[in-house]
């Protein structure tokens, strides 16, 4: 029988909310806190205790679950929490926060005594609602017993890359998979925004590479996204897609390498979120390539 812990889930956004019902329903206590209430209240009609600050929420965690925006929202979050967080507990870091902003979580942790899991996941919405992510994850042996479980409710499999949070491995991974992403992501909007320049109906595209190596499954449902007008609910939101994005730039050049393509995703998810799609699907980078808002 797996054990039942007490977890906390600071910030409940498309993932956070998802994974917060996912923990409640496998039996776990739920403490959870965001910063605009009304996304974390209806989490009480699973019986999640929603909690009015970090603070109260991490009150008694066994394990705290972090899913916010960024490194910093996540680390600010956390300083709130300070004052109830107990040394020993075990910190499960799910935000995609990129490599630099790794380096202050765990100090932070280590400074308070925090067990510190870098697990940040794959897998969107849908995957999230169904408790089907992939865990990235690194921590030390010693706290396993408080983040396995966790990581199992919330996703279909944990791959562990490490014993030390700090070191970052899971987020290296996890950015050289959100890497290949945008770049499908990109690429999708700007095929399509190139086959309506030109007058080619996107399904005589598809028809095309249809049943060939370069047909994807991926390609056809963020086409179908677009085409079919269907950006709301995002299943991955074009500013996260962006700020994602810029991690994925800064951390090549931190490496020595030039990241032509991310560099210029960037620039279109930036761009189709300055023209008002910020809160749509990623896949709404398609009107980065028209001038006006679509
Ligand atoms: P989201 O719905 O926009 O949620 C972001 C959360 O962060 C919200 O709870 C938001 O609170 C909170 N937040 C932002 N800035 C804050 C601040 N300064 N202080 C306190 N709270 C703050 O985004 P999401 O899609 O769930 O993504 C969450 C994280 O998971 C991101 O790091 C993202 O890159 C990563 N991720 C997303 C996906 C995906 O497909 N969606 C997949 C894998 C990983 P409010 O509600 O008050 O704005």
């Amino acid at each position: 029988m797996t054990e039942k812990l007490t977890v906390s889930v600071l910030g409940t956004g498309i993932m956070g909310a998802a994974m917060a019902r996912n923990l409640a329903r496998a039996g776990h206590a739920v403490r959870a806190w965001n910063r605009s209430r009304a996304k974390s209240e209806p989490l009480s009609a699973e019986g999640v205790f929603v909690a009015g600050s970090p603070a109260e929420a991490v009150e008694g965690a066994d394990t705290v679950l972090t899913m916010l925006y960024d490194g910093p929202a996540a680390l600010e979050v956390m300083r709130r929490a300070a004052p109830a967080l107990s040394p020993g507990t075990a910190w499960a870091q799910s935000t995609t926060a990129g490599i630099e902003a790794l380096t202050g979580l765990a100090t932070f942790a280590r400074e308070r005594g925090l067990l510190f899991y870098d697990a940040p996941v794959l897998g969107t919405r849908a995957p999230a609602e169904a408790g089907q992510l992939l865990v990235l994850a690194a921590g030390p042996a010693e706290g396993r017993p408080r983040v396995t479980p966790v990581f199992d409710a919330v996703g279909a499999r944990t791959l562990w890359t490490g014993e030390d949070g700090a070191e970052g491995s899971a987020t290296r991974l996890k950015l050289v998979a959100n890497s290949w992403v945008l770049a499908a992501t990109n690429a999708m909007g700007e095929t399509l925004a190139l086959a309506q320049a030109l007058g080619v109906d996107p399904q005589s595209f598809f028809d095309a590479i249809g049943g060939g190596p370069l047909d994807m499954g991926y390609l056809r449902a963020k086409s179908a996204l677009v085409l079919d007008g269907r950006l709301t609910p995002a299943q991955f939101a074009v500013s996260t897609a962006a700020k994602d994005a810029r991690l994925i730039v800064e951390a090549g050049t931190a490496h020595g390498i030039r990241l032509d393509v991310a560099a210029a995703g960037a620039e279109r998810l930036e761009r189709a979120a300055a023209q008002g799609h910020g809160d749509e699907d990623m896949a709404a980078a398609y009107y980065a390539s028209f001038d006006e808002a679509g």
